[in-house]
């Protein structure tokens, strides 16, 4: 099944419970626009290399189209389409006022040294510039991507379309970036955490949390959830993992990654493979990494009563099945993985109004935002007996539905 059959088939199913009609699920099952640019640019060596660009616009009815860029060798148009339409849907789901869009550059970015991937950045701003902007289409850090290729990509673009800072969010604070934005999306989660754990009768305070992956998502949640009096009994990054029964120490474990880059070699715990995490003995799962990793084939050897997902797509249909006759329920991505767009909402607010909030008052508003979606779609779930990521489509499909039908097409 490609990437996007994937993310089509949690739409479908649950456009067909609405009954929305085949005529407005095609609609909306096919992306607005499809951009696939050459990134050619000048290496350090003096070589000429050539690279693919993407900005795949999935839907607008609902405001400008947002979603991150993704550096990675395997990133393709399919993902970018995926991923494109999971973000209609997730800023729907939080409600904010955006369309969904997804894109990047199929590229190495450990290969590349920071001026080539300057040279790189501005060179894919040269060739989607026309189809981006604060009103249109408004790009965001992903995977490998970060607040500096932010601040590149505000400033080639304003270089056509004068000071345009809003064109972008997850810029550093120092340009127009917003306080919590680093930290949003593990922050988001924690919030989506708290709520369904109080649902299941656990606190936080206790409960052993499995994380796969350790980067902007993963690092962050671990951090907040270790915080709450969380323990974190296993951990992974793309290089393996490190598990403690008793709970890892998150903030050595961090010193560590500052020191040597990886979360292995820990010896705060006993190393382990990234399936052993995705097994480990715990209550609560999340998949904070790439796309993909929960599949047919390793769905039966999750021991976790809940899945958090703080990854795009992590889940495979397949997986989502057993996990579903298993009775393990998991909190989708389009709902647990928002506190990242939702806070890139409020820092495109204050870009607009030239102002800047306290980070009290963007972690109110985002713990606010993000415990009312959660209640949104566990009624919707509740009402309609079905799971929590076929309840959030059935509430997202609903908004962006009524838009599109509203606005005329
Ligand atoms: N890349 C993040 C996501 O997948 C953030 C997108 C954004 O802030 O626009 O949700």
């Amino acid at each position: 099944m490609s990437a996007v059959e994937g993310t089509n088939y949690y739409f479908r199913k649950a456009a067909r419970i609405m009954d929305v009609g085949t005529p407005i699920e095609t609609l909306l099952a096919t992306p607005l626009r499809e951009v696939k640019v050459q990134v050619s640019i000048e290496m350090d060596s003096g070589e000429i290399r050539t690279f693919l660009g993407y900005r795949i616009q999935h839907d607008n009815s609902r405001g400008p189209m947002k979603g991150g860029l993704r550096y990675h060798p395997m990133l393709d148009q399919d993902e970018c389409a995926s991923l494109a339409s999971l973000m209609t849907w997730k800023t729907a789901v939080v409600n904010v006022p955006y369309g969904g869009a997804k894109g990047g550059i199929a590229c190495d970015p450990s290969q590349l040294s920071i001026k080539e991937l300057e040279r790189l950045t501005r060179k894919y701003v040269d060739q989607v510039q026309d189809v981006i902007g604060p009103t249109r289409d408004i790009p965001a850090p992903d995977v490998n991507t970060n607040p500096q290729v932010m601040a590149w990509i505000m400033d080639q673009y304003s270089r056509y379309h004068g000071h345009s800072p809003a064109v972008v969010t997850g810029k550093p604070l120092e340009l127009y970036g917003s306080k919590g934005r680093e930290a949003a999306t593990g922050r988001g989660l924690l919030y989506v955490a708290r709520e369904i754990l109080r649902d299941l009768g656990l606190p936080v305070k206790g409960t052993r949390f499995a994380l796969q992956g350790f980067g902007n998502v993963g690092g962050h949640t671990a951090q907040l959830l270790w915080e709450d009096g969380g323990v974190v009994v296993a951990v992974a990054d793309a290089l393996g993992g490190v598990r403690n029964p008793q709970g890892l120490d998150i903030p050595s474990l961090f010193e560590h990654v500052k020191r040597t880059g990886t979360v292995t070699g820990f010896s705060g715990g006993a190393s382990c493979s990234n399936d052993d995490v995705l097994g480990a003995d715990c209550e609560v799962l999340i998949p904070a990494a790439l796309g993909h990793v929960l599949t047919r084939e390793n769905a039966h050897a999750v021991r976790a009563k809940l899945i958090i997902e703080g990854a795009n797509g992590p889940t495979q249909p397949e997986a989502d099945e057993i996990f579903e006759k298993r009775g393990i329920f998991v909190v989708p991505d389009v709902l647990a993985s928002a506190g990242g767009v939702t806070v890139s909402y409020f820092e495109w607010v204050q870009n607009l109004q030239h102002l800047s909030w306290e980070e009290d008052r963007v972690n109110a508003e985002l713990e606010k935002s993000m415990k009312e979606a959660y209640e949104r779609v566990a009624q919707v779930a509740r009402s309609r007996k079905v799971s929590m990521r076929t309840a959030a489509y059935i509430l997202a499909i609903g908004r962006v539905g009524k838009a599109t039908v509203l606005r005329g097409i």
